[in-house]
Parts: C-alpha cells; structure tokens; sequence
C-alpha cells in the first residue's frame, strides 16, 4: 500500500448499460430478495452495509452504501460470506497509508459468486480456465490483489505486480470488508473452490477434493493473503542462492556446480545449520514461522530460529502454536520466542557470533528492518514481507556492502502462492482449523456493529485476528 499499484484500467461498457453484460442470470439468493431486489439481469441491486474508512485516520464507519455493479466484462460480483481484518488494514487506519479517499476496507474475503460480466462463458476460447468454468453460485476465495492472469508478468508468477493489478480496500478498488464486492478480472484473480480442478496442488485430484470439503470458510479465508504471505516469507528465504551452502553442504560457490570441493574447504556440521530469525510475531509472522519450521523438518535441514515481537501476547500465541503442531511439521531443531533485548545476545550465542542465514521482517516499519540487519550474517538475506511506508530505510548502502546483504522485498504474489498454501493449510488444521482456542489465529468472528471496536482493539494489540460476518 505504500507504493501502490497502477490504476486498474476497467473501461466501461460499450453498450453503456451494466446489465447488458451479463450473460447469466442469477437466482437471486433468499438473503437477497427479502431486503433488496435483483435487477431485471439478476445482478444485485439496491443498497448494502460496508466498513469503510475515512480520512485522515482513525474513522471507520458502518455505511450503506449501493451495491457494487459490473462495469467490465471481465468484472464478477461476489457475495461476501466472512471477511477478515488484516495487520496491513492498519497502516490506512492510522493515516500512514498516503490514502486520503474514503473507500471500503479489507483485502481478504470468501464468498459466492453473483454476476458475472460477459466475458465468461464457452467462448473465453484461451483466456484463463476460469472465463470458460465459472459459474454463479461458485464459492470462491479471492487474493487480496487483482491480477490478470495474462500478461507476461502473471505468467511467471509474479501476480502481485500485475501492470492491471489493483488492491482491495484501497481507493483504487473498495474492499471485502461489505455484503458485495466487485472483482475486476475475476477469471484470472478467483479461486474456485466448487470446481478443485481449476488450480494445482501436490494433492492428486481426489485427494485434494476430499481436502477441501473438509476445510471451514473460516480456514478457507487464510488462503486470502496471511497463509500465502508467510509461506511466500518462508520460500523465499529457503530458496535464495545465499542460503544454497548451508542446504547442500558446499561453500559458495561450489555449491551451484558440480566442481568438487577441495579437502582443506570442508564444512563442518554445525555450518550447515539453518539459522533464521523471525521479526514480527502477527498472524502473518506466525504463518511465515509454521511454513519454515514445516518446511526445514520436511527437508532435514537443522535448524535454529528465533522468532521476535515486542508483544507479550503475540510471543505466547506464537508459543502456543509451536507447541500445537506434531512432530512432523517441527522437528531437527530449535524454536525460542523472545523478547526484543534477548534475541540479539541469543542469536549472537546460538550462531557463535556469526549471525543469522536468513532473517523474515514481517512487520514492514524502520525498526523492525533495523533490527532484522542487526541479527543477519554477512552473506545473509533479510526477507522483509512487511508494507513499509515513507521513511528511508534504516541503514545505508555502506552497511549493505559491508555485510554482503541481500535484501528480499515486497508484497505476495498470493495467487501464484496458492498451492504450497492450500498444502500447508491442509496439513496444519491443528492450528488453522480452530477459533478462539490458545493455538489458533482467528480470534473471534463478529459483526459489522463490532467493526469500530475491532478495528481499535486490532490496532492495539488487545485482540488477535478478527473475521467480520457481514451478514451476522
Ligand atoms: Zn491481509
Ligand atoms: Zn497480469
């Protein structure tokens, strides 16, 4: 949000009329026709309840406001079933965003879809699978970024920058955080959750059915942004080339050739120890810790880690976490929760005064990114997932050459995320599964009239991670 996105391009219709578009129409649901009426297209009309800020800070209200219309053929109407309040909700809420319009909140909803614009249908031709196979009544999660699924830059993966994307819950595009939202290229943005075959897993297709039919909307919602966004920390850390000596056991840069080693070069055990620190322990730094701990245990990498927040009550959720998950997704080596001033003197102890592999900043200010620099090794990599705003970064360019850092920056591609996501979150149901219990990351589930209280309780840290039910 601190630099965002390019204006999504949606060019009106050329018939000028909405309902001219649609090619299907909805059986306008029950909840629908009691309160407000479809048109005569199907598409939902009238008014409806939406959070939405206002600026400079601090105001968020309750408002009706007109339901959202296809103005794109490529354009889909979803009915949201449960939205969650986000960390990266706050940096908007608190005036830090450089949002000044007020618009409708939030960037991670479930729901079903409405109405579709009329590019969807059996002539989509070659365009993304969902043109041809979505369907009105389709449950579907959404990324919290639009993305095209066209473009070169969707087709490497890279769908968070997609030159079409936009962000949910910002000026630019209202959020989910309301009964109805509108998804601009919904076919290459959605995921279908009626039709399981539309997206990839490790699951074979049975399997991942089976998977998914046990999952809750509320499990489901993570997929939106917090679930991707940690892995994503997590994947994007394993994977750097700085880390490969440590994983293969060659010192660099032997270890990105077949060129033997020579004898008097050999790496010890304890060098091919995987040390990490986790700075910011919210429910995205709480993902990001369970897919690296998941991911070091699956591989037998052995591990330190050192997960870090200034906040009492986010160290003991972390702490509970770890404790809930079995064996399997935890085990060759150390997991500690601390306090701020006692992660740097452990970190300096357990790496021999070394430094850490790899550092995941999930928290996205100055300070956080300060302190990430101070725990990485030379030849380290600072991954750092957090929405920074405007203030310069913390250290210069002498101290990133005098450290060999590498720096890793920048929102989720959370479409392009989804497998290793869905994966993990099927796995993890011990921790995603639940809500209100010591070890999960949903806090309560609440609604709309709660949005004022939430939002302040949230931005305080006196609560953990709300879902509203819009319809509640
Ligand atoms: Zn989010
Ligand atoms: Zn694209």
């Amino acid at each position: 949000m601190s630099s965002p996105p390019a204006p999504f391009t949606a060019s009106p219709s050329a018939s000028g009329s909405p309902g001219a578009l649609l090619t299907e129409v909805a059986e306008v649901q029950e909840a629908l026709s009691s309160t407000r009426l479809g048109d005569a297209s199907g598409q939902p009309t009238g008014t409806q309840r939406a959070i939405r800020w206002h600026p400079p800070a601090y105001d968020i209200r309750v408002e009706d406001i007109d339901v959202p219309r296809i103005l794109h053929p490529d354009d889909a109407i979803v009915k949201v079933k449960l939205a969650a309040l986000c960390g990266s909700d706050l940096h908007i809420y608190r005036g830090n965003g450089g949002v000044k319009d007020v618009h409708t909140c939030g960037h991670e909803f479930i729901g079903e879809v409405v109405a579709l614009g009329s590019s969807y249908g059996s002539q989509a031709g070659d365009r993304p699978a969902l043109y041809s196979s979505l369907k009105i009544g389709h449950k579907v999660v959404s990324p919290f970024t639009v993305n095209c699924g066209e473009c070169s830059v969707c087709r490497l993966g890279y769908t968070a920058r997609c030159p079409e994307g936009a962000l949910f819950g910002s000026p630019l595009l209202d959020g989910g955080q309301a009964q109805y939202v509108r998804v601009p290229k919904a076919g290459g943005t959605l995921f279908d959750l009626s039709d399981s075959s539309t997206w990839s897993s490790s699951m074979a297709p049975e399997e991942r059915q089976t998977a998914l039919s046990k999952l809750s909307d509320r499990s489901l919602l993570m997929l939106a942004d917090i679930l991707p966004t940690g892995v994503f920390a997590a994947v994007q850390a394993i994977n750097h080339p700085k880390v490969q000596p440590v994983l293969t056991g060659k010192p660099w840069p032997l270890c990105f050739s077949s060129v033997p080693e020579s004898n008097n070069l050999s790496i010890l055990d304890e060098d091919k120890v995987f040390t990490a620190g986790i700075v910011g322990l919210g429910p995205v730094g709480v993902c990001a810790a369970i897919s690296l701990l998941d991911t070091l245990s699956t591989r037998k990498v052995p591990f330190h880690i050192i997960a870090v927040d200034p906040n009492g009550s986010r160290r003991t959720k972390m702490k509970a976490v770890y404790d809930a998950i079995d064996v399997s997704g935890k085990a060759g080596g150390t997991f500690e929760v601390l306090a701020i001033d006692e992660a740097k003197a452990r970190a300096n102890e357990v790496t021999k005064g070394v430094g850490c592999t790899a550092v995941l900043e999930v928290v996205g200010n100055s300070s956080a990114l300060d302190f990430s620099y101070t725990l990485v090794r030379a030849f380290g990599v600072i991954v750092s997932v957090g929405v920074h705003g405007e203030p310069p970064l913390p250290f210069n360019g002498r101290q990133a050459y005098n450290k060999n850092v590498s720096l890793d920056f920048g929102r989720c591609p959370a479409r392009a995320m989804f497998p290793p996501a869905f994966d993990l979150l099927v796995k993890r149901q011990d921790i995603f599964g639940q809500v209100g219990e010591p070890a999960s990351l949903i806090d309560r589930i609440v609604d709309f009239d709660q949005a004022v209280e939430s939002y302040s309780s949230f931005d305080k840290g006196e609560i953990g991670k709300v879902i509203f039910d819009p319809w509640k």
